[in-house]
């Protein structure tokens, strides 16, 4: 989608009004894919022999990635996530987020990663300002885990949970998607850590991202089926009173849990009516629907120098073409052509 610095000047009053979208929305967090490269090749994301990296040149430097978080802050932005490809390969990734930490109005500043490498940064990222980690696991069973990824390297990401456990981060999520056949044996092992653990747990519906991954109807199981195996073997969960910061997870407690148990289903129940996040992809796009392949170029005006207050009115107007879910993009059903390793999931 080509797009021009909107000519409308907001009025120039100090603070700016919330970032809201043409149908109420407020757009109060956003998610940055930060790099499309990782050490990993999970197979319902990358798989081994269908991809190429994107040239360092058109990935965003960090003094952009700075700026546009700048921006989006004077206009409100009050959570922030940082994601890939995986976050952690990006050298001197503590520093940036040293830096964003210290935008003011910012609530949270997150973190997805595989956790390979996360036992080696995890004091850094919280005194950098790391407020909440979400650690993606598919399953506890190491050759399982193997073969989603393609690395031996399940003892590194328990290591780095133990870790984050131990500093004691105020929120540490696991996320495991989960496909029949390949992940669903193990999820009654994943829900049980947030049994022992004060960690929550979410599921996530196996999603059609990009032309490459193996994805059939088949191969995904709803949320509400997941959620009833689970009752079947550890018992009955209680719905959480929904709030605004559980984002689309549905969220359950067990009986005497330190830890949440969440759904994510994209597929199977749409949340896209209190849809309040952004998306800044590997290559500076900005991508207003995660199911919507119609893409904002920041780079390419962030390189001819704007910036500032010109930056800012380029995001309000951009925010307003945010459309109003993906039924009414004219879909079937979710899908997106491009890799969720440059969108960031
Ligand atoms: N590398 C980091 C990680 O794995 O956490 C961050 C990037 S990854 C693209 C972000 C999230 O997207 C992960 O939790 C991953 O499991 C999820 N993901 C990737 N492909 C997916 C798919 N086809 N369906 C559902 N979730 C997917
Ligand atoms: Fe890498 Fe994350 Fe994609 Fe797995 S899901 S290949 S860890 S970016």
């Amino acid at each position: 989608m080509s797009f021009q610095p909107s000519p409308v000047k907001l009025a120039d009053t100090g603070k700016r009004p919330l970032l809201t979208d043409n149908f109420s929305r407020k757009l109060t967090y956003l998610r940055l894919s930060i790099t499309d490269r990782c050490n990993l090749r999970c197979r319902y994301c990358m798989p081994q022999s269908s991809f190429s990296w994107m040239p360092s040149e058109n990935i965003l430097r960090f003094e952009e990635i700075y700026e546009i978080c700048r921006a989006f802050c004077s206009l409100g932005m009050k959570k922030i996530r940082f994601t890939g490809g995986e976050p952690l390969v990006r050298r001197g990734l503590p520093d940036l987020i040293r830096k964003i930490s210290a935008l003011s109005g910012l609530d949270e500043v997150c973190l997805t990663t595989n956790g390979t490498l996360l036992g080696d940064y995890a004091r850094e990222l919280k005194d950098a300002g790391i407020t909440h980690i979400n650690i993606s696991l598919d399953t506890l069973d190491r050759d399982t885990y193997a073969s989603i990824t393609g690395a031996d390297m399940f003892e590194q990401v328990w290591a780095s949970i133990m870790k984050v456990i131990e500093l004691g981060f105020p929120k540490i999520k696991i996320n495991a998607v989960v496909i029949k056949g390949v992940t669903d044996a193990g999820i009654y092992d994943l829900a049980k850590l947030a049994l022992k653990y004060p960690i929550d747990v979410r599921f996530i519906e196996f999603m059609p991202v990009g032309d490459h991954i193996p994805w059939s109807p088949d191969s995904m199981i709803p949320c509400d089926t997941i959620r009833e195996m689970l009752e079947q073997r550890i018992g009955k969960l209680t719905a959480v009173e929904h709030h605004a910061g559980a984002g689309p997870a549905m969220l359950y407690r067990h009986e005497k849990a330190p830890g949440l148990i969440g759904f994510i289903s994209p597929l199977s129940h749409h949340f896209c009516g209190t849809c309040n996040r952004l998306r800044v992809t590997a290559d500076g796009k900005l991508r207003l629907c995660l199911f919507s392949d119609n893409e904002i170029d920041i780079k390419t005006p962030l390189r001819q120098g704007v910036k500032g207050r010109e930056l800012e009115d380029f995001f309000v107007k951009a925010a307003s073409m945010k459309p109003e879910g993906y039924h009414a993009l004219g879909k079937k059903q979710v899908s997106c052509a491009k890799r969720m390793s440059s969108i960031g999931g």
